[in-house]
């Protein structure tokens, strides 16, 4: 079962590289993700991260 054809319309998302992308759409396939920071005081929005990002 392919789990890429099941977009999650709660979650849109243009990471492509993802293997949790959905091909067609920008959105997540998964039911809900984790994310996180690898900053110790995050204040924009590119400190944080998608911790349930796969590499293709
Ligand atoms: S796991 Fe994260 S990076 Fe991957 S498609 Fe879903 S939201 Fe995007």
């Amino acid at each position: 079962m392919n789990s890429n054809e099941n977009a999650n319309h709660c979650i849109a998302c243009t990471v492509e590289q993802c293997a949790h992308h959905c091909k067609s759409d920008n959105y997540c396939s998964l039911d809900r993700i984790l994310v996180g920071t690898h900053e110790y005081n995050p204040t924009e929005d590119s400190c944080t991260d998608c911790k349930s990002f796969v590499k293709k």
